[in-house]
């Protein structure tokens, strides 16, 4: 006999436990399969930015987290924009043991009812949009499932028809290091070097065993060290500057190597089949945002999905997508233009591995793909439309002197364009009014947590700025009122009106 729930998440990995922990918050039925029988399983992707703390916060999951192993303040030893080598701090990044995080949160979404299966084979996917029919086994016992939404968190995925490269490609080979053989002025610190054919990456781990990854392009590797990806990482550790004594270490693990090409899936939301995390974006590692991206973004599909669910309307369904398309482009845009910009500054920009990464254009390979592939060119089309607002913007000079006076007329200046911006209200997505303006980045919908909209209509018409400031002090504040106008009117928002 089948089971009928709401939310049917493959994967563990964060990206998944992260949306099964939201939805079930929400109220809705989850059940979560996780095909890895080695659990807590080897992952990498260890060193986190800060934004993931805040995550782990509003998921109501700081004591569940407590004992993962990590390392924080591990000061990072950079050589990136010159051969010398700069010391910068990282107060709030953490080195974690990957494996236990992973483990540590799907504990949390077993004591929170969410219904586990691990290890667990998928075997089938049948049914349609609202009606998912899914079948899969453990050992010993086959399960029938019926699901109104499937979210797809399995990771990196290599399905190159269904993937749409948003850089040339990339290969990641990494060793480990037992504790004794770490070189002594590697022991307590990131490395992080560029060279001339990529870049090497080098951390402590909780478990005292030292990591140094390569990443550079696989043809190179291929053409230089045919067959041979361990000398190849030898012979990268040997021109480096930080990474020299490794060049000779014994290592204490075999070379792994994975691909870390970024891409974008197509067709990442199709008939309450939806893509997170790994699965909709891979990101280049060299942020070391990879888990808060595929976590963040876990949350916002679980809020379109959410919306979605609770739509009285076909058009809140379409805003639900849109917002879910509008983040999943906005991340991958606003990391690629990251991305190539870091990549420019490095010291060997000019050799071809940094000058084919620098450019903020798609790779050419999606290109090519874009020009035989309908939905392969929507993507491609979107993608680089967000990355050409984000290289076309230009932070404006912020209007200096006085500012504007009480007495003074104001009112908003004519670029201002009022638009509807789908956007997180609460539990929800909600179309709210947002402000556009060319000195905007993006369309602003709220300022310092407020809604500025409806409530800056007034400034449609002229109106004097105290009457302005005291209506908005109403709802926000008089100090925060002013804030905001000032705000606005040092960004070029607002001009005042003479007589
Ligand atoms: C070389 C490299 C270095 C990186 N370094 C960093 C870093 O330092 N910091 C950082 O933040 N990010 C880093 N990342 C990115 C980070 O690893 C990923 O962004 C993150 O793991 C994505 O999480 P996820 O949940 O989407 O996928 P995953 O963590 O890959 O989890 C997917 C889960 O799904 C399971 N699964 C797969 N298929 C199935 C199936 N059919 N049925 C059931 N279960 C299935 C898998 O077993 C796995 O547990 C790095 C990535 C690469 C390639």
């Amino acid at each position: 006999m089948s089971r009928q729930v709401d939310m049917f998440v493959i994967g563990a990995g964060p990206a998944g436990l992260c949306a099964a922990l939201r939805l079930q918050q929400l109220g809705y039925r989850v059940m979560l399969i996780e095909r890895s029988a080695v659990w807590p399983r080897a992952q990498i992707g260890e060193a986190l930015t800060p934004g993931v703390k805040n995550i782990i916060a509003f998921l109501d999951a700081n004591d569940a987290m407590e004992h993962v192993p990590h390392l924080t303040r591990l000061p990072t030893r950079l050589s990136w924009r010159s051969k010398t080598v700069e010391t910068v701090a990282h107060a709030d990044a953490a080195v974690v043991d990957r494996a236990a995080f992973d483990a540590a949160l799907l504990q949390l979404a077993k004591a929170r009812g969410i219904e586990v299966h691990q290890p667990a084979a998928l075997d089938s996917i049948t049914g349609g949009a609202g009606a998912w029919q899914l079948a899969f086994s453990t050992p010993g016992a086959t399960h029938l499932v019926k699901a109104r939404m499937i979210l797809d968190a399995q990771g990196r995925q290599g399905k190159p028809a269904q993937q749409l490269l948003s850089a040339p490609r990339l290969s990641a080979m990494w060793v480990e290091i037992a504790e004794n053989h770490i070189p002594a002025d590697m022991a307590h610190v990131t490395q992080v070097e560029a060279l001339a054919h990529g870049w090497l990456w080098g951390t402590r781990l909780p478990d005292r065993r030292y990591r140094v990854m390569l990443l550079s392009d696989p043809a190179t590797s291929r053409q230089l060290h045919a067959g041979e990806p361990e000398s190849w990482l030898r012979s990268q550790c040997a021109a480096s500057t930080l990474f020299a004594d490794v060049a000779q270490q014994q290592f204490s693990s075999s070379l792994q190597m994975c691909s870390a090409t970024p891409y974008v899936a197509l067709n990442s939301w199709q008939d309450g089949r939806i893509k997170l995390g790994d699965a909709a974006f891979a990101l280049d590692p060299i942020s070391s945002s990879g888990v808060e991206k595929a976590m963040r973004f876990s949350l916002q599909a679980a809020l379109a999905v959410h919306t979605f669910c609770q739509a009285d309307n076909p058009a809140q369904q379409t805003l639900a997508h849109e917002f879910y398309q509008q983040r999943l482009l906005e991340t991958c845009a606003r990391h690629h233009f990251w991305t190539t910009a870091y990549y420019r500054q490095a010291w060997c920009s000019e050799q071809p591995f940094w000058r084919s990464r620098s450019i903020s254009s798609l790779a050419s390979s999606s290109l090519a793909s874009a020009a035989s592939n309908p939905e392969s060119r929507l993507m491609t089309d979107a993608l680089q439309l967000e990355m050409d607002r984000l290289e076309n913007y230009r932070e404006p000079v912020l209007q200096a002197g006085p500012g504007i006076q009480g007495d003074q007329m104001i009112r908003f200046h004519p670029a201002v364009e009022i638009v509807p911006l789908p956007c997180a209200m609460a539990d929800k997505v909600k179309l709210l009014p947002a402000m556009r303006h060319p000195h905007l980045e993006r369309p602003l919908a709220f300022w310092e947590n407020e809604a500025v909209l409806p409530r800056l209509e007034i400034l449609s018409q002229q109106t004097r700025l105290a009457s302005a400031r005291d209506l908005l002090g109403q709802t926000m504040g008089l100090q925060k009122a002013q804030r905001l106008l000032t705000w606005l009117w040092q960004r070029g928002l607002l001009e005042v009106v003479s007589h």
